[in-house]
């Protein structure tokens, strides 16, 4: 198995050497030849504003599309956002994808980052400990869009749709590769 990182800004490092620990292949994408043989892609965090500008400039954004639609695709806050369909008035490029509203910087100055213990579903009970920083958060979803994670207050913060998966926290930041684990999981089951 190998799983690509966009590597074109933010944490993707640290989403590597978490899939290196686990025993993955794991190698940064910038060109589009280089989504070619990956079972999987994560799109890390960072700033959406700028990853997507990169992407256009990279001619990334079509191929990314063109993988994603085929192959088990996380996006974790900016990739989070780059995943979605929808993110209210801003106008940036984005892949387009996961049938969710995202809004972005949903947390206001005050709440710049903050770290939560967190249930998510099929992980198990031992609750996530997630870092959100200037993370968006998922005000809609749609049609067979799963909600894996909500805050104590309701706000969804982890979703799937099929072979698509969107956090806003970010996992890579934490020792606990469970959400990694999931992903390797779903790209397991789509290669039989
Ligand atoms: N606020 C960033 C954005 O809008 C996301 C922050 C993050 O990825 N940690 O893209």
């Amino acid at each position: 198995m190998k799983i690509g990182v966009l590597a074109l800004q933010g944490a993707f490092i640290e989403h590597i050497k978490t899939l290196q620990h686990l025993g993955v292949e794991a190698v940064e994408v910038r060109l589009p030849e280089e989504l070619d043989g990956l079972d999987g892609l994560i799109i890390p965090g960072g700033e959406s504003t700028t990853i997507g500008k990169l992407a256009v400039e990279y001619g990334l954004l079509e191929p990314l599309r063109r993988f994603a639609s085929a192959k088990p695709t996380w996006g974790t806050c900016a990739g989070m956002i780059f995943l979605a369909k929808d993110i209210g008035h801003d106008r940036q490029p984005l892949l387009g994808l996961m049938d969710v509203t995202v809004n972005r910087n949903a947390f206001g100055r005050q709440l710049d980052s903050f770290e939560v213990d967190l249930p998510i579903k099929g992980l198990g009970d031992e609750p996530f400990h997630a870092v959100f920083i200037r993370a968006p958060i998922v005000t809609e979803t749609r049609n067979g869009v799963d909600i894996l994670a909500r805050l104590e207050d309701g706000r969804i913060v982890a979703v799937q749709e099929n072979n698509w998966l969107a956090t806003a926290f970010h996992p890579e930041l934490t020792a606990d590769a469970r959400l990694h684990q999931y992903f390797i999981e779903l790209i397991q089951r789509q290669t039989g």
